[in-house]
């Protein structure tokens, strides 16, 4: 009987080109006001057996062959899971598929801040190259208001971490989440984090709230006051502005932001603000019309 390997809901938009590999089903947390995409994809929450994780593995080879340079470990939080399981999967993914130069997956910091030091050299040592994490936010208010289920400290520490442990890290930062609000506490707590660990990697997202969001009823009581398209540019200037962490490449690379920065810390820092500053600089109408003609995608 064919063996059909399993689908991952979401991946990293740098991840376009590498094996994707379901280790753990839906988000074991799934309670991010912000978020709720394994709830729009019907997606539940349910663990893998390694049995099942070999077949698919082995099913991926017969469907491409060995022909990919990276793989990512997908759904929400695989750091999540039992080490040694994860190490099982890694080893044998790293044996079926000998060319992949990099393997990387998406964590939460709260997983990786449970994680021994020890354990996360293990992941490393198996193959396991970068992690992917959601901090969205520095701002402990904001991260509770959101049910994040994570702190600043267990960012920071996590970061710090994962870095000692010979992985590579990637930030994701969300500009909106604090909203009109509280987004001055927004930039200047994330900015921190990010000078703190100086992860290789922070990637910019911004804050898009579609119509089944979980954050409507917020809304609609007056307890979260959604940013505008200017806020969020501004508050990207603001926190490249707050940046000091020396060899941190900035990305945007998703479609939903308005301003799309690429650069490394200090280096491009002053060519990133002028960039920002340029489009500032814009008639109002011409802003508008860009910020309408930017789409919200997932
Ligand atoms: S943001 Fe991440 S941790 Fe939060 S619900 Fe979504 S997938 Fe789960």
């Amino acid at each position: 009987m064919i063996t059909i390997p399993e689908q991952l809901v979401i991946r990293p938009p740098s991840e376009a080109m590498s094996l994707l590999v379901k280790v753990v089903r839906g988000c074991s947390w799934n309670r991010c006001l912000f978020c709720g995409i394994y709830d729009l994809y019907g997606e539940r929450y349910s663990l893998r057996s390694l049995e099942e994780m070999k077949k698919d593995i082995v099913a991926l080879l017969e469907l491409h062959g060995d022909i990919f340079e990276t793989a990512f470990l997908g759904d929400a939080d695989p750091m999540a899971l039992d080490t040694g399981f994860l190490v099982e999967v890694i080893r044998y993914l790293r044996e079926r598929f000998p060319s992949l130069r990099r393997v990387t997956a998406y964590g939460r910091s709260s997983s990786l801040w449970k994680k021994g030091l020890v354990e996360l050299k293990e992941l490393h040592a198996c193959g396991l190259d970068r992690i992917h994490v959601g901090m969205e936010s520095g701002s402990n208010r904001i991260l509770a208001f959101h049910k994040k289920g994570a702190s600043k400290v267990q960012h920071i520490e996590a970061g710090l971490k994962v870095k000692e442990a010979g992985m590579e890290i990637s930030f994701y930062f969300l500009t909106g989440l604090g909203g009109e609000l509280w987004w001055e506490e927004h930039v200047r707590e994330s900015a921190d984090v990010v000078n703190a660990v100086k992860p290789q990697f922070l990637r910019i997202r911004r804050l898009w709230i579609h119509p089944a969001s979980r954050l409507i009823p917020r809304i609609k009581s007056g307890e979260f006051v959604p940013q505008t398209p200017e806020g969020t540019v501004r508050e990207l200037k603001e926190l490249i502005e707050r940046l000091d962490a020396e060899g941190t490449v900035i990305l945007s690379d998703h479609a939903n932001n308005y301003i799309h920065v690429q650069g490394r810390l200090m280096k491009d820092k002053k060519d990133m603000l002028e960039n920002i500053n340029a489009f500032l600089e814009l008639p109002d109408d011409a802003r508008e019309k860009h910020y309408n003609s930017v789409l919200s995608v997932i």
